[in-house]
Parts: C-alpha cells; sequence; structure tokens
C-alpha cells in the first residue's frame, strides 16, 4: 500500500441526495485534486470502469443501486486485476450491523451522517 496525500487524490463521491452531496463537495474540493460524484451506485460502477480514483465516498441508501451492491461489484471486477481502491461508506445511520454489512461488501470504513468536516478528513487520511 501505497500512502498518497490528500492533495493529491481523485475522488469519487457516490450520493443519491444533492445537498449532502453538495456539503461533502464544499468540504473537499479545496483539499483535493479532483472530486466528481455519482449518484447511485450504478453511475459509480460506470466511472469506476473509466477513470482512475484514490478513493470512493460511497453512501449506502441509493436508488437504482446501493452502496452495499456497488462496492460488492467494484471488488470482484478488482479481483482480476489485483488492486484495492479505499471505498468508505457513508451510512444514514449508526445502526448496529451496518458495520459487517459494510465490511462483508468489502468497503473498507465507514462515517456516519451527519458527520464533523474534520471527521471525515480524519477517515480519509486514515485510508489512504
Ligand atoms: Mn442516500
Amino acid at each position: 500500500k501505497t500512502t498518497k496525500e490528500l492533495k493529491d487524490l481523485k475522488v469519487l463521491l457516490v450520493e443519491d441526495n444533492l445537498i449532502n452531496q453538495k456539503i461533502t463537495l464544499l468540504t473537499l474540493k479545496p483539499l483535493v485534486y479532483s472530486i466528481e460524484t455519482a449518484s447511485n451506485g450504478k453511475e459509480a460502477l460506470d466511472k469506476f470502469g473509466t477513470a482512475n480514483y484514490d478513493l470512493i465516498l460511497m453512501d449506502i441508501q441509493m436508488p437504482v443501486m446501493s452502496g452495499l451492491t456497488a462496492a460488492e461489484k467494484i471488488r470482484a471486477l478488482e479481483s482480476t486485476t489485483n488492486s484495492h481502491i479505499p471505498i468508505i461508506a457513508i451510512t444514514a445511520n449508526a445502526m448496529i450491523g451496518d458495520k459487517e454489512k459494510c465490511l462483508s461488501a468489502g468497503i473498507d470504513d465507514y462515517i456516519s451522517k451527519p458527520f464533523q468536516p474534520a471527521a471525515l478528513i480524519e477517515k480519509i487520511k486514515k485510508n489512504i
């Protein structure tokens, strides 16, 4: 694992709620190299296939395809290339069992909504 710096990161933010999307964008845009968005798991999967991201922030509850399913599919794709992109889940609540579901879908870490910007940045630093 190579440790990257925040300012060099190409981030994919996957979030169906436009307000949440905007808040996270405003927080991260000044700090990272680039940040793109997807509105559901299917879109995330399509973008993952066409660009080289360093990190994915993944909402769990989304229409079309959930974050858990998208993470599983990304891990399946990666298994053929022996690569591993850090995926941090953004969970709507701190429900018991969420952590287990995230981990078994191949998600590396998670943060519960609502979160402080500093907490998100710390999570990202820990996982890159
Ligand atoms: Mn959602």
